[in-house]
């Protein structure tokens, strides 16, 4: 492996993170964004136009994180903007019901058939976490069964060997959540089903619900083993319990229905965020009606938000819904299998051992000999050599996730010549990985 090349400079990104650093822990809003598990400086980005980001020092990157998973049209995409214009013209928040949100949950309602209720949150995390009180409010028990290198956001009794900006960081688990939060978390090995059953066997009459990633992006792309979500549905409907399924990440990316749009597997209850929130904080839990009914002010499981169905988030996340149909879900498969061969190419011209894992548009590399089937074979993938492709490829302006254990994304707005810049790239960061 050669020298890693953070020769390149970016002094007014690194001036900014300065000032950021003295005013916000590790200078960002979100772990990851640091670049600490691969140094250098962290890039502060100043506009977004199609698959391109520009930073503070002017530099362009062809972007494939796409703000992790939301930006599906490109940034900028006119009609997103459009509707989010004349949806800001109008106010900005009402804490009152409106059309928006009720327009969105028909929507997500029609795409994904299991999805009978939704309610509209702010985020990822705060979906699952309310996903996850509805099922102990609904079947009146208290453990929960999530797997290892899972990341459902940063619910206190979920981050128990999560992966994302916890594999990133190396954290077994994380100060401040205490033992009787994660005390009713069962932590399992991912595409083991054997385990679930034998959790079941366990603690009979425990265990309020199954969360798993739909197809796991949180330790790099792992996808369910053929029959895996299937033998949770089974192991869950059997036991009593409900199952989740959490597609924050998946969710209207991997096909117009998400990963149940692929595998078929029903939930009980769902989690979406990114893609429906078109740029702005919009997530959801929904599923089974006679579930969601459990909710106040139906039901008793209490669940709130000040700025839940916000109108301008509601709308960009309704607009861009609304464009994604099967021709753009044909273009970004088609734009992610392109760089997908073009990444396998070039490493394997250098003969760097790797694997390229896809969850339909999905992909991540591990640099490892052999197929990433959970978190430990994830965390045995050599980061060193991830870290010199990724700084290679971003000194030449294609910008990756800053971690191993993350996602690589597309979008409908990566068009040839952006494909271009990146198949440019690629030679020389798989000579600086081999
Ligand atoms: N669930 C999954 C699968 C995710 O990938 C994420 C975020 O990356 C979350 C939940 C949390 O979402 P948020 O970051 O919006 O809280």
């Amino acid at each position: 492996m050669s020298e890693l090349p953070y020769s390149y400079e970016a002094p007014v990104s690194q001036a900014l993170f300065d000032r950021a650093s003295a005013v916000t822990p590790g200078g960002v809003n979100s772990p990851v964004r640091a670049f600490r598990a691969v140094g250098g400086t962290p890039r502060f980005m100043v506009s977004g136009s199609g698959p391109y980001l520009t930073d503070a020092d002017g530099r362009e990157y062809v972007d494939l994180v796409c703000s992790w998973g939301p930006m599906i049209l490109g940034h900028s995409h006119p009609e997103v903007i459009a509707a989010v214009q004349d949806a800001v013209s109008r106010g900005t928040s009402f804490g009152t019901p409106g059309e928006g949100e009720v327009a969105l949950a028909e929507e997500i309602v029609a795409r994904v058939e299991p999805v009978e209720q939704v309610r509209l949150v702010s985020s990822g995390t705060e979906a699952t976490m309310s996903a996850i009180r509805l099922a102990r409010g609904f079947t009146r028990r208290s453990k929960v069964i999530k797997f290892a290198g899972c990341y459902h956001g940063h619910v206190d009794s979920l981050l128990a060997a999560a992966g994302s900006g916890v594999a990133t960081f190396a954290l077994p688990d994380t100060p401040g959540v205490t033992g009787a939060q994660a005390g009713d978390t069962i932590v399992l090995p991912y595409n083991d089903l054997e385990a679930v059953n034998e959790a079941f066997h366990r603690h009979p009459g425990e265990i309020a619900c199954v969360i798993t990633e739909a197809s796991p992006g949180n330790m790099g792309v792992v996808p369910p083993r053929p029959g895996f979500n299937q033998g949770l549905k089974d192991a869950c409907s059997k036991n009593g319990a409900l199952f989740i399924s959490d597609e924050v990440m998946t969710g209207f990316r991997t096909s117009r229905a998400g990963w149940f749009g692929i595998d078929g597997v029903r939930p009980d209850l769902m989690t979406f965020g990114k893609v429906m929130g078109g740029g702005f904080p919009a997530a959801a839990f929904g599923g089974r009606a006679d579930v969601m009914e459990h909710l106040a002010p139906a039901g008793p499981v209490y669940q709130a938000g000040t700025l839940s169905g916000n109108p301008v988030a509601t709308a960009a996340g309704l607009a861009q819904l609304r464009l994604l149909d099967d021709a753009a879900y044909a273009k970004v498969d088609s734009v992610s299998e392109t760089i997908q061969g073009l990444v396998t190419e070039a490493l394997s011209k250098e003969g760097v051992a790797h694997r390229l894992q896809n969850a339909s548009n999905m992909f991540s590399v591990f640099f490892a000999d052999r197929d990433v089937r959970d978190y430990e074979d994830a965390k045995r993938q050599d980061s060193f050599r991830f870290t010199a492709f990724f700084h290679s490829m971003l000194a030449q302006g294609v910008y990756l996730p800053p971690s191993s254990f993350e996602s690589w994304f597309v979008s409908t707005a990566h068009d040839e010549q952006a494909v271009q810049r990146i198949a440019d790239a690629l030679p020389a960061a798989a000579r600086a990985a081999a």
